[in-house]
């Protein structure tokens, strides 16, 4: 897809206008792109750092209907949820793949085990299957061996699923690009291009040539996430959103070992935090408060979200020596929430996806990356309304074609069919340092992906910088021959690059 010389020829498509221009490469962005692009129009997608960089990497990875909603009485967006996760289960198997997770059920605990019965039991009912069920103290402990027992009567399973969300968002990308998107990362809209009082495409920047030019199109889509307003600024749209940060710790399985995913009521406030077991290590969080920061600074976790993290682990799993510094890395992502009343809570705002056309700029909000598709397909509504046609909703066809079954579905799956076709190499097999990355995706994402920074490789390609110690930096010597040779660096362009991967990841992704 991202072929050599796939930026100049990107900028010499944009010298005919598209039907519609995609500002923003997160999952939303990666949606509309492959719904606009299956409805047979000419679609670009710009993104303004890497793909997937914004709020897309940063999620709790979980494909769900969410419990939370269903508490809160958000029964549509719960279902729709639930739909959807069962939808990707099924037509992305080994990227959105079935987890199953625990609740226990301590004594004095609200909601209590009947009020949980019946919350799983509509969950199941929404995915037309039963799941769930109860499990006494001694089963359960079985499962979640390290779980504090003080009051324990027992707990309920169910069922929900968990994905890579940077590849979901690739892959995603990758299939528009299979019904002809063109897509391109380290390209920012700067100022929006008018025709009258229409919105009629952008003037953008690409920061790794150094080149401004205009990108005509008759429909323009902002799918900025957490930076919306920004674009709608320029339509004379009035602020309305309210970021809201959340933060996971990434610890190493041996310190925090929960063989299946665990809900948890944190011991202060009672909002829910997960442990979930993913690629190899266990991802705890998340917190839900007011992001102050500009949002332009990569968002990290605080100190205060870091105790409040680490005090729920040591209450629950009291045996496991729960700390920061044990962690091998933090993240933390920025909610594109649209404001809701005033006063209320973080967690009591809704996440529900708003679409409005200002002057021409569709802009889409809020939502989650469970339900991409259903937000694309809305907002293809309101392009077609924007064109004067009418495009069929398209939620149910197959997400991505041609998934064989057998040796190559991971690779296939995730990287698209140009995987099953690279030739292979004596060192295909070698594993990324404890990682289950091999150096055959990584040669494909190099050749094939967009990689323009190091970064973009160990932190989305791969998740290799959250997954290893110190960001994987003892893995790079090994990696620099690879990718020194895949993208023509010299030695000083490597330093420079490992220079900034070690910056980035110190001041972002360190425990605190
Ligand atoms: C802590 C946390 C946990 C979450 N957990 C889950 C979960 O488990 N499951 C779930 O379903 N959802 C979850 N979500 C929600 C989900 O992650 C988001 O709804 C989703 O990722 C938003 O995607 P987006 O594409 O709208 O925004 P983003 O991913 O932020 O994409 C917007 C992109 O626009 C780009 N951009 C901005 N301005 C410009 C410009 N001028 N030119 C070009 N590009 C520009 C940005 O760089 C960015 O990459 C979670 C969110 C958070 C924060």
């Amino acid at each position: 897809m991202w072929t050599q010389d796939w930026r100049s020829r990107f900028e010499a498509a944009a010298e005919q206008a598209f039907d519609v221009l995609i500002v923003g490469g997160g999952i939303t962005g990666a949606g509309v792109a492959l719904e606009a692009a299956r409805a047979g129009l000419r679609v670009a997608l710009i993104e303004q750092n890497d793909f997937a960089s914004g709020t897309s990497s940063w999620s709790s990875k979980l494909v769900h209907g969410g419990l939370r909603y269903l508490a809160s009485g958000d029964w549509r967006l719960t279902r729709e949820s639930v739909q959807e996760r069962q939808r990707l289960m099924r037509d992305l198997p080994g990227l959105v793949s079935p987890l199953d997770f625990m609740l226990p059920v301590y004594a004095h605990d609200k909601p209590g085990r009947w009020a949980l019965h019946a919350a799983l039991g509509a969950y199941d009912l929404m995915a037309r299957k039963r799941y769930s069920h109860y499990m006494k103290q001694a089963d359960f402990l079985g499962h979640m061996p390290y779980l504090n027992t003080e009051g324990l009567k027992g707990g309920f399973v169910y069922r929900d699923a968990l994905t890579d969300d940077v590849r979901l968002t690739l892959r995603v990308l990758i299939e528009a690009h299979s019904h002809g998107a063109l897509a391109a990362n380290y390209v920012r809209a700067e100022q929006l291009l008018f025709e009258g009082d229409t919105v009629a495409g952008a003037r953008v920047t690409d920061s790794e040539t150094g080149r401004s030019f205009d990108i005509r199109a008759r429909v323009v889509v902002n799918a900025t996430g957490p930076w919306s307003d920004r674009l709608r600024a320029q339509v004379d749209g009035t602020a309305q959103l309210r970021p809201l940060r959340g933060s996971h710790f990434v610890f190493p399985f041996h310190v925090l070992p929960v063989g299946r995913a665990i809900t948890l009521f944190h011991p202060d406030d009672r909002r829910p935090l997960f442990a979930i077991p993913w690629q190899g290590a266990t991802v705890f969080g998340t917190t839900d408060l007011d992001h102050e920061q500009s949002i332009d600074e990569a968002p990290r976790m605080s100190v205060a979200e870091s105790e409040y993290l680490i005090a729920a682990a040591r209450h629950y799993f009291p045996a496991c020596d729960m700390q920061a510094a044990r962690a091998l890395s933090s993240f933390a992502g920025v909610r594109p929430i649209v404001r809701g009343a005033a006063g209320a809570s973080a967690s009591e705002e809704s996440r529900e996806s708003s679409i409005e056309n200002e002057k021409g700029l569709i802009t889409v909000t809020g939502g989650k990356l469970t339900t991409f598709r259903v937000t694309a397909n809305d907002v293809l509504e309101q392009i077609g309304n924007a064109l004067d046609r009418h495009f069929e909703r398209n939620e149910k066809a197959p997400i991505i074609h041609g998934v064989p079954v057998g040796g190559q579905t991971r690779g296939v799956v995730r990287h698209g069919p140009a995987f099953a076709a690279m030739d292979r190499q004596a060192d295909d097999d070698i594993a990324l340092g404890t990682t289950d990355y091999c150096r055959r995706e990584l040669r494909f994402a190099l050749a094939h992906e967009a990689v323009a920074h190091l970064d973009d490789l160990m932190l989305r390609r791969t998740r290799a910088g959250l997954l290893l110690e110190q960001g994987g930096l003892a893995e790079l010597a090994a990696l620099e021959p690879i990718v020194c040779d895949a993208l023509g660096w010299d030695a000083t362009r490597w330093t420079q690059e490992v220079d900034r991967y070690r910056a980035h990841w110190q001041q972002v992704h360190a425990p605190v």
